[in-house]
């Protein structure tokens, strides 16, 4: 795979606010504050580290196994991070050590202190191939210039006056992660994993990330969810340059099919925002949140336009350069969507730049 490196990986998977809705239901209102946790189901315990963007935090989850506890998900390499962990460690853990880390996928925020944790544990860390190889694509592209993201944006629209700002943002990886660790144990979909004392079952899913793994413990009736499946928001969905020709949104939409034969009062454990019951009402939120996406792309291509003239219509709040790039990305994979179920067409004119024009005025489908 090329490096996935850019003005535009996503530290924090933040998609368009949706409200949780009918079905969805949170057993607890408040977090626990920061250096304490609160026992969700038997042995499996959970806590919020700061995140510094809009979205200011992350739900980390830990597993208590024999003498030691199991962590997944590390948080985003900040001082700030590390300081929560040192409390965590002191209290809730009692002193006792990390057994295992496991990372759901390679964003900062669930990557970002993997290394530290390990150093500081001799815990192995577990992750899928495919989320370990791009994590390292992301770290070692640090020094790549955005040129291609600059032009793969300018070729769908965006003003040139945006070149700077996402220049200037540069790579962003190695801000959350500092550091790798020195090697990762593999992790793949449906493998059964055995954490204290129960067996979970690695459900992979796409779209956010290539092989973001959640993890279902039937015994315990617990999913961690990790950002493939968020309450009140919908993990960024991105087209990206040296993926151009995939379908990412396709990909995301299909990942659901694992998580529906689950029981439909499995208690859900997001990345973000409150733990949830609702899982399959969730998903139909999900669904009709990107079906609603494609129906706005269609309605406002009766003209050819471009990925950035559709911006506006998909996101009303104003956006930073930051905000642009992920628009953008999350823009272009329903306009590639589209365009691979054949509801839209693409025209290419001499000036290089993509526009898109809906070929027929039939309903969107997912
Ligand atoms: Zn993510």
């Amino acid at each position: 795979m090329d490096a996935k490196t850019d003005g535009g990986v996503e530290e924090t998977a933040p998609g368009a606010e949706d409200a949780a809705g009918a079905g969805v239901t949170y057993p607890y209102s408040t977090a626990p504050a920061p250096g304490e946790t609160i026992e969700l189901a038997p042995g499996v315990h959970w806590h919020r580290t700061p995140l510094p963007f809009k979205l200011n935090h992350i739900n980390l989850w830990l597993i208590e196994d024999g003498d030691g506890w199991i962590v997944v998900d590390c948080g985003f390499g900040l001082d700030d991070t590390k300081e929560a962990w040192r409390r965590i460690f002191a209290e809730p853990m009692e002193g006792r050590p990390i057994t295992r880390i496991i990372v759901t996928h390679y964003h900062p925020d669930h990557m970002g202190l993997a290394a530290w944790l390990a150093a500081i544990s001799g815990a192995e860390v577990m992750m899928t191939e495919i989320e370990w190889q791009t994590a390292q694509d992301a770290f070692d592209g640090v020094t790549n210039d955005v040129t291609p993201w600059t032009a793969f944006y300018r070729s769908h629209g965006l003003d040139p006056s945006y070149d700077e700002t996402i220049r200037l943002r540069g790579n962003t990886y190695r801000r959350g992660v500092p550091e790798l660790p020195a090697a990762t144990v593999p992790m793949k979909d449906a493998d059964e994993i055995a954490l204290g004392g129960h067996d979970w079952r690695v459900i992979v899913g796409r779209g956010h990330a290539p092989e973001h793994a959640a993890l279902y413990c039937q015994d315990l009736n617990v999913l961690i969810s990790g950002d493939q499946i968020l309450p009140r928001i919908t993990p960024n969905i991105s087209l990206r340059y040296f993926d151009a020709d995939a379908d990412p949104l396709g990909l995301y939409l299909a990942s659901f099919a694992p998580f529906r034969p689950l029981p439909a009062d499995v208690f859900v454990l997001p990345s973000h925002n409150l733990p949830f019951y609702g899982l399959g009402p969730r998903i139909d939120q999900i669904l009709r949140h990107h079906d609603d996406r494609l129906k706005t792309v269609l309605d406002n291509c009766d003209t050819p336009v471009t990925a950035a003239d559709l911006i506006p219509h998909l996101f009303k709040r104003k956006l930073d350069a930051h905000g642009v790039s992920f628009a953008m990305g999350e823009c272009l994979a329903h306009i590639r969507h589209l365009e691979l179920k054949g509801r839209l067409r693409r025209l290419t004119n001499d000036d290089g730049i993509h526009r898109f024009v809906r070929i027929d005025r039939g309903p969107a489908r997912s």
